[in-house]
């Protein structure tokens, strides 16, 4: 930090005129080693953690936001970047340049760079307060997915499948309970728990612990947090002018304002709704036809939920996962990378690059007309205990050419259970959607071309586009017929099961999208409310009550462990922004399917490649689209992709 900050001292009270060159292009040039420490700190916070990492990461963190304010309210750097900004030369730049000045100046000019005495004060205090509270947040989710361990016996392991029961009996082995089974408190347990098992006494009790997350009134609960960090944020964007942090949050997204968002929201949830009220009666009518004499509460969704799936779509889960070998699934991502992207992967010598874990793997990206090293792809594929949950794309490096190429560093992570020695492990058709949803990141960040570091960055509601476009490429032809093969008999998966997944797609959409929309929604309604005196738990029920939210579905990440919008910035008055770009992804998709070629057409591929990937956020989101499609992307699209009825049709 002291390194960066006389960098930034020198560019700051530079005594010749500011100019793009020593002033803009100087800051991108800065701070090369603290990147570089900081990755390895992500690393540590990501993957490898530990309670004694978790103490570093509490004290670190309002240094860190210290340190960047530090930066931020430099009035003489700030003065420099607003003469480029303002000046002459602005004129005669590159595209990619003037919007490299603009994005730098109004990252300035939107963290306070403006503020002046006491409110300059305030500003960094509350920004430092943020980032303690950021972290408590997370490391309180984190303790109780660790901490919350259900045990079961033998006798208590009904309709669970087998990889299950050994993953289960494995995970009681690692924490000192040999003999018995443990459901750990993170999705990837829960959600095939709830699936599977036929004791209903033990789905409640599982899921009432996953959704109690921060909830649970004991050193971990992190209601009291929320109200702080809402008013927080108020504060902060009011001297800055604004009336609300989703007003501020907003501006520079594609939505553009909260109203936008609610827009699109408001469009699509009565439709959401009302095809999860159909799902739960088809759920309710087996229940019924099975003399089951229960009315199907939240913890019976997902298990009657896939009684219906066998039942009216005839798919079975596990059925599907016998052709779902996750080292097919990334020679399929290699393929399709290589078709669409023209890229090749060579797995590295075992040894020649570092790595913080033994599971991680690398390989090299080239271009394969020529040969050009095009950056190196890691995968750290298994879960263990330290490792954050879920499934997540990260950069290490990312590319830039200022003084010579430097070519990108990208990494997939996420929580497949490792299987025994030459075993395979097999996954499901989400986790499989999931995985080539992050490798959609990670070629995201491969193929950029841009020449500065700060063009790299993601607009929200704009950079999930790119990822879930790549989910589509999983149910392609090419890749079902030489990679979805039996683990056993290794034929490949026949038309007919194909055919029913694609026909299931459409399965269960009222379930997702309105468990994800009632977090988004609230989400917005937090960061466009007043917070004082806020009751976390009763804000939710009552405002759920009103939005007519199913009894039988809870919110995806209920507030006290909604680590999106309260572990920090990221999707804050932002998880909206998976929708958006869905709504981007259904347009595009359909692009594909009107083209020659399909998903694999020469033209469109080089032009999704071109206008949508390589550029990152050198050119304005919307523009971009516009030069790839012609037109904008419209909701209608969304509509027809998850079957749900348009409005006014
Ligand atoms: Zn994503």
């Amino acid at each position: 930090m002291a390194m960066h900050l006389e960098e930034i001292d020198a560019i700051a009270n530079n005594p010749e005129p500011p100019t793009f060159e020593n002033t803009i292009v100087a800051l991108e040039d800065a701070g090369r080693d603290l990147d570089r420490a900081q990755v390895y700190y992500r690393i540590w916070s990501g993957n490898v953690s530990s309670p004694e990492f978790r103490e570093i990461q509490q004290e670190m963190a309002p240094k860190l936001a210290e340190f960047r304010t530090k930066i931020r309210q430099n009035k003489a750097l700030f003065e420099r970047i607003k003469s480029v900004y303002e000046g002459e030369e602005m004129e005669s730049l590159r595209p990619d340049q003037q919007r490299l000045v603009w994005l730098v100046y109004d990252g300035f000019a939107r963290n306070g760079a403006t503020l002046e005495g006491e409110a300059k004060q305030r500003y960094a205090a509350i920004t430092q307060r943020l980032a303690e509270l950021y972290t408590k947040f997370s490391n309180n989710v984190l303790a109780d997915e660790e901490g919350y361990v259900t045990y079961l016996t033998e006798d208590q392991l009904s309709g669970l499948p087998d990889s299950l029961v050994k993953a289960a009996a494995a995970a009681a082995t690692e924490r000192g309970h040999e003999g018995e089974y443990a459901i750990t408190n993170t999705r990837s347990s829960m959600d095939p728990f709830l699936t599977y098992s036929k004791e209903r006494d033990l789905r409640e009790k599982i899921w009432r612990t996953y959704y109690s997350r921060g909830d649970n009134g004991d050193e971990h609960d992190n209601n009291a947090l929320i109200p702080e960090i809402l008013a927080l944020r108020n504060e902060r964007v009011q001297l800055l002018g604004y009336d609300n942090y989703a007003q501020w949050r907003l501006e520079d997204r594609m939505a553009k304002t909260p109203e936008g968002a609610f827009g699109l929201m408001e469009t699509v949830w009565p439709a959401a709704v009302a095809r999860a009220q159909e799902e739960v009666a088809d759920m309710q009518a087996i229940a019924d036809a099975e003399g089951a004499g229960i009315q199907i509460e939240p913890w019976d969704y997902r298990y009657y939920a896939e009684k219906v799936r066998q039942a009216k779509y005839d798919l079975d889960s596990e059925e599907v996962k016998q052709y779902l070998q996750l080292e097919n699934l990334r020679e399929a991502m290699f393929f399709m990378a290589g078709e669409v992207f023209n890229f090749a992967f060579e797995a590295v010598p075992e040894g020649s690059v570092p790595v913080f874990q033994e599971d991680v793997r690398v390989w090299e990206v080239t271009d394969r007309t020529s040969g050009d090293h095009v950056g190196l792809w890691y995968l750290d594929p298994y879960a263990r205990t330290g490792k954050r949950s879920g499934a997540w794309a990260t950069t290490y490096r990312t590319h830039e050419n200022i003084d010579g190429e430097i070519t990108v560093l990208g990494s997939n992570n996420s929580n497949f259970i490792k299987g025994a020695p030459g075993e395979p492990v097999l996954i499901s058709w989400d986790d499989a959607t999931t995985l080539f949803h992050e490798f959609g990141h990670a070629l995201h960040y491969l193929s950029s071309t841009v020449d500065y570091p700060t063009l790299n960055g993601g607009v929200r509601d704009y950079t999930e586009f790119q990822s879930q476009i790549l989910e589509r490429w999983l149910a392609t032809d090419p890749i079902i017929d030489t990679y979805l093969i039996h683990v056993e008999t290794g034929e490949p998966m026949p038309e007919e099961l194909v055919a029913k997944i694609k026909n299931a797609a459409k399965f269960n959409q009222g379930f997702s999208t309105t468990e994800y929309l009632a977090s988004a929604i609230m989400d917005m309604k937090y960061h466009t409310m007043d917070p004082t005196g806020l009751d976390v738990d009763a804000f939710e029920k009552a405002t759920l009550a009103e939005m007519n939210m199913p009894d039988e579905i809870v919110m995806r990440h209920r507030s006290p462990h909604f680590g999106h919008i309260f572990s920090g910035e990221g999707y804050s008055a932002g998880y909206y922004g998976y929708m958006w770009a869905d709504v981007l992804t259904a347009d595009a998709a359909e692009a594909f399917r009107e083209a020659p070629g399909g998903f694999y057409d020469k033209e469109l591929t080089k032009k999704m490649v071109e206008q949508l990937f390589a550029v990152r956020n050198s050119v304005d989101p919307a523009e971009a689209y516009r030069a790839f499609r012609g037109s904008d992307a419209e909701v209608g699209a969304l509509m027809r992709d998850r079957g749900f009825p348009e409005p006014g049709k």
